[in-house]
């Protein structure tokens, strides 16, 4: 297959992928986007057409990647990757379109972030497997109109609500990632922990997988951390013990909270004295950029019920009050 093109092969990449289930019997959880995707995929191998194009919706490191890359493996196909913001010009996903080779997968990382004539220019190519290029420049350029291989689209994003409607309606499956519970978190702990050739004992595995915010690259991460912790510090296992301390150092608390999180409350706190506060003021006031707060701090903090969305902003819930540690001053309790 050719080289995959517009990828990062940085550390964590890498990491990633040695830890990347290949099939999809071996992907955890999510049981019924499983269920639905082995029935796509049935129907695929027995028509012998192509999947059709599918949107992975959901938070930051839930898997969207390791489905699309499961997908292709299944159908014994090829995959070629790129993202939303890679394409800057319908010219940029030309190479990728006429590359396709028929079944293949074209996978698109964060294909909300899509200029609107990137996204315009695949459509056609979606819809009707056809493409217009221009060729030469000013008075000389001629339009050609070439047919491409039926193909795959897998579009992952963060944000399934930005996607314009006819980009979204060109996808005949639409599936969302949910976070995963405690049992299926330690699990997946448990056989990567193994994929590293690391011991870890089930009550630190349990304990990693209670902490990383129902996410299992944020698992993956903890994980690593603990067996370089568990190197220095133990006998190379990674105990109960050993995993307590270990996300203790790493400011991790008990419900997996991390050092970012909790100023995120504490701002909301201190300087807003609760909110609400609207996302871009919160965004300057912790110098963090406002889509990093949308997909990866708020969701987890939404969910455990420690903030609230109202119309008028973010407001920390009185949960949100005690997890810091801090007394609401309007408290009517007594
Ligand atoms: P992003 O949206 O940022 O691209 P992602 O949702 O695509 O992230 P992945 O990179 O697919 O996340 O997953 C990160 C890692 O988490 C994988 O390498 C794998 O080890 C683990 N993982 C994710 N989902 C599962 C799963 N369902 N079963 C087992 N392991 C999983």
């Amino acid at each position: 297959p050719p080289a995959p093109s517009n990828r990062v092969l940085d550390e964590q990449r890498t990491f990633d992928e040695q830890l990347r289930p290949t099939r999809l019997s071996q992907v955890i959880g999510q049981r019924k986007v499983k269920e639905r995707l082995q029935i796509v995929l049935d129907a695929t191998r027995m028509r012998q057409t192509p999947l059709g194009h599918l949107l992975l919706d959901g938070p930051p490191g839930l898997g969207k990647t390791t489905l699309a890359t499961v997908i292709p493996r299944e159908l014994d196909t090829e995959i070629q990757f790129t993202s939303g913001p890679a394409l800057k010009a319908p010219k940029d996903l030309v190479p990728y379109l006429t590359n396709a080779i028929s079944g293949s997968v074209l996978f698109i990382d964060e294909i909300h972030r899509l200029p609107p004539a990137v996204e315009e220019y695949l459509y056609s190519a979606m819809e009707d497997f056809r493409v217009d290029i221009v060729l030469g420049e000013g008075t000389n350029a001629r339009t050609l109109s070439i047919d491409l291989k039926p193909f795959t689209v897998i579009g992952a994003t963060t944000r399934s609500g930005m996607l314009t409607a006819p980009l979204r309606d060109r996808f005949v499956h639409q599936e969302r990632l949910t976070y995963y519970d405690t049992a299926e978190l330690t699990e997946i702990v448990q056989i990567n922990a193994k994929k590293l050739s690391s011991d870890i004992s089930d009550d630190a595995a349990r304990e990693i997988a209670i902490r990383c915010r129902g996410t299992p690259r944020r698992a993956n991460n903890l994980l690593r951390w603990a067996r370089d912790y568990a190197e220095v510090h133990g006998g190379g296992t990674i105990t109960d013990d050993i995993a307590n301390r270990a996300l203790e150092m790493r400011e991790i608390d008990k419900h997996g909270l991390d050092e970012q999180d909790r100023r995120y409350l504490t701002t909301l706190i201190d300087v807003f004295t609760g909110g609400p506060a609207g996302l871009s003021t919160l965004s300057h006031s912790l110098s963090i950029p406002a889509d990093t707060l949308e997909d990866e701090v708020e969701p987890f903090l939404l969910r455990t019920g420690l903030i609230r969305r109202t119309p008028r902003g973010r407001t920390v819930t009185p949960a949100g009050w005690e997890h810091v540690g801090r007394a609401k001053p309007d408290n009517d309790g007594d």
